[in-house]
């Protein structure tokens, strides 16, 4: 029961090991590729995961010669590669402690030592960095980490787990819309005034420009290296801006005291070639990876909301239009009572009263106050399976947040 509620994450540290060290290290990984490129193909004959490891094990030892418990996990961890994936470049191998791993200090070096073959172990120094302060502070903290992976990179990513606490609900509302060009948002309270609204990652929209203007030349002069190393650049730009984006909106959760709160995407709904190609640029799911992480280090819920409506929904009169003006997408204008606001701001406003409503839970909610105005908020509830004559099943709304794979640190 305990280990299922555990929260994992994975941080990479960096090593320092000399030539010769690195040399014994990549020998290891190499003959781990070999191997598991050579069981791959078995995984047909098997049913499940440890009649595969039963299977592939001696086998794996004898040409291998590693201990059995990496023989195992590697065993494992093939089992759960992509079923059409049938051969590797590289792999990461898994030791556990205290079996076939420990970490020792000497002088100023912090070691992970890695039992790769029966009787050899093998320390690896690492590197005094940030991945590694986090590191050590996560362990001073209630984290314990009973792996270690050794990556094709020559690196270690250790792997940390935690029992998961609850999280105390934040007083107010910090709703995020992310569109094509930045991030709008807004600061709302239980009993519905704003605090505060503004936008995020607006310097990126130039720079975007910029990449797909080279993007398109380069293309068109067939230079595929020089695209490569643009793509590469581009990564790296909006990794980091992203980055600085999440933390700025931790700041803001923490300033106003809010519950950090997304819409559950699943893909993003065609609304035309063009506006398409824009939304493809923001990378929602590296945006939301970190955020994740984030949340999770600052002890912010992360909330994730049904889309359903956000766009189209009125603030003021509380009506469902059509989402947007004519061939303006920035623009709001409802056709009831005739508010024209930004689309995006709008929809942040929406998330937030959506994240208000299921906390209070639905069912009597009819209208909400904003900013001192009675709001019919019942566009924003997808109809329930009641009407739709199918059975009444409470509609899963609210997904507490959590980090649902390991995060790089
Ligand atoms: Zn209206």
């Amino acid at each position: 029961m305990q280990a299922r509620n555990d929260v994992n994450r994975a941080i990479l540290l960096q090593t320092d090991a000399t030539a010769s060290k690195k040399r014994v290290l990549s020998d290891f990984l190499n003959r781990a590729t070999t191997e598991v490129n050579r069981v791959l193909p078995l995984r047909q004959g098997c049913k499940n995961a440890s009649e595969f490891q039963i299977a592939v094990a001696p086998g794996l030892r004898a040409n291998a010669g590693f201990n059995i418990q990496v023989v195992c996990d590697m065993a494992r961890s093939t089992w759960r590669k992509h079923k059409n994936c049938m051969k590797v470049k590289g792999t990461t191998v898994k030791f556990n402690v205290p079996r076939n791993c420990k970490t020792f200090r000497m002088k100023r070096f912090s070691f992970v030592e890695l039992g790769m073959y029966p009787r050899e172990r093998t320390a690896i120094p690492i590197r005094r960095n940030r991945n590694w302060d986090r590191f050590s502070g996560l362990l001073g903290s209630g984290w314990t980490c009973k792996t270690y992976g050794l990556t094709p990179s020559l690196e270690v990513v250790a792997y940390l787990s935690r029992p998961d606490a609850p999280l105390q609900a934040r007083r107010n509302v910090l709703g995020i819309d992310i569109n094509a060009k930045d991030f709008a948002y807004t600061v709302l309270t239980p009993e519905g005034k704003i605090l505060k609204q503004g936008y995020l990652g607006q310097q990126m929209w130039p720079k975007k420009q910029h990449f797909a203007g080279r993007r398109a030349m380069l293309q068109s002069l067939n230079a595929s290296k020089k695209l490569k190393r643009m793509r590469h650049r581009q990564r790296n730009y909006v990794k980091t801006n992203i980055g600085q984006m999440v933390r700025e909106m931790i700041i803001l959760a923490k300033r106003y005291d809010a519950d950090v709160s997304i819409e559950r995407l699943s893909r993003f709904k065609p609304r035309g070639r063009r506006f398409d190609r824009k939304v493809m640029t923001i990378p929602f799911y590296l945006f939301r990876r970190i955020l994740e992480g984030r949340c999770f280090d600052n002890s912010i819920t992360l909330d994730r909301v049904d889309p359903y409506h956000t766009s189209k929904w009125c603030s003021r009169c509380g009506a469902v239009g059509r989402g947007h003006d004519g061939g303006n997408y920035a623009l709001f204008r409802c056709r009831e009572c005739g508010q024209a606001v930004n689309s995006d701001r709008k929809a942040s406003l929406a998330v937030a009263v959506k994240t208000l409503l299921e906390r209070r839970g639905f069912p009597d909610q009819n209208t909400l106050q904003i900013s001192g105005r009675r709001v019919p908020v019942s566009g924003l509830l997808r109809p329930s399976p009641m009407t739709q004559g199918q059975m009444a099943v409470p509609t899963p709304t609210l997904e507490r947040g959590k980090p649902t794979g390991f995060s790089r640190g």
